[in-house]
């Protein structure tokens, strides 16, 4: 099956869930599993959880009644340590748009995760050419910026610390220094259309992403955007799972998305499980103790993984864990 085309994505987007299910979920798990019959364990460490930013549907935003905190160097280099010891091979280090966090400390747990032979991914905000480009020669291996909303009028009602333009420029400078780009969409937020959310998948092709971000819209407590509406409709996540699976075979997808309990957070079993039967096949460990973890809330539940939970996944759903 082939999907190329934005026309392609709506007739996904529309089928009857049913034909979806015995058709295009099974294709593209079959399509992954011919790839690589593994889910890959990635170690995640979001390091500190102060943002100056204000985007509307983020549990994080600046303003927040959260408990803030920040780990210094030493204690960031001790995660990924802790990291290295459970044999992880790939880390993700992510914080708020945190001034506080200077960028010589940056490049170094970088340059040590490095050191360490591991793959390494950052997500920490809007930053400027030059410094993509230190980060490329300390060997930066991917960058997460999310462009969260191809709408450009919506993407400056919702983010208004920044614009869809400046964004989108960052995510040009991030492929002009050959560094990884992950970046993706929140799917089925309050008022996106289908004919939006279309965009976004087809967005996501077209920038030849290595990993795709994706997450079903979950409402923050006390966010604006909370006030406009309910959570994302699970079908429609699946489904664009899906469609970039087939359109994109190699691509990385996380897994790690809620299931019906919201309660139960990102961590949920029937969740990241109906995420890999439906294509995806990232799931991260958490190295923030969990008091900590549950203050990097930029959705309400996020709930931290550990790898005997992602093992668990991967048995069900008859593949292996890969860390690496
Ligand atoms: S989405 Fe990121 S930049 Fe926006 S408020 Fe949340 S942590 Fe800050």
């Amino acid at each position: 099956m082939n999907i190329e085309t934005k026309k392609d994505v709506l007739a996904l987007l529309d089928m009857p869930r049913e034909e979806y299910l015995r058709d295009i979920a099974p294709l593209a798990k079959k399509i992954y599993k011919n790839y690589r019959n593994e889910i890959i364990a990635n170690a995640m460490l979001g390091y500190s959880n102060v943002c100056r930013s204000r985007c509307l549907y983020c549990g994080m935003r600046a303003g927040s009644k959260i408990e803030r905190y920040r780990l210094n160097l030493e204690e960031i280099k001790n995660s990924v340590d802790l990291a290295d010891s459970q044999g992880m091979k790939r880390i993700f280090f992510i914080s708020g748009e945190d001034p506080g966090c200077s960028f010589d400390d940056i490049l170094e747990y970088l340059s040590y995760a490095k050191k360490l032979g591991m793959r390494v991914c950052l997500g920490i905000g809007e930053l400027e050419r030059s410094q993509f480009n230190e980060l490329k020669a300390a060997g930066l291996d991917e960058y997460a910026m999310k462009f969260e909303m191809s709408d450009r009028d919506t993407f400056n009602r919702l983010n208004p610390s920044t614009n869809f333009d400046r964004r989108m420029e960052r995510i040009s400078f991030i492929l002009e220094e050959g560094i990884s780009l992950a970046s993706g969409n929140i799917v089925d937020y309050p008022g996106q259309t289908r004919d939006s959310l279309a965009n976004d998948i087809m967005l996501m092709k077209e920038l030849s992403i290595s990993w795709a971000p994706v997450i079903s819209y979950l409402p923050a407590k006390d966010t604006p955007l909370a006030k406009e509406g309910g959570p994302g409709n699970l079908e429609l996540l699946h489904k664009e799972i899906s469609i970039l699976r087939i359109m994109m075979p190699t691509v990385n997808i996380t897994a790690q998305q809620p299931g019906r309990d919201l309660k139960k957070g990102l961590s949920d079993t029937e969740g990241n499980l109906d995420a890999v039967n439906s294509g995806a096949n990232m799931l991260f460990v958490d190295l923030l103790p969990d008091a900590m973890a549950k203050n990097f809330s930029v959705v309400d539940n996020r709930s931290s993984l550990r790898l005997s939970h992602i093992k668990e996944i991967a048995g069900l759903a008859g593949m292996k864990v890969s860390y690496i």
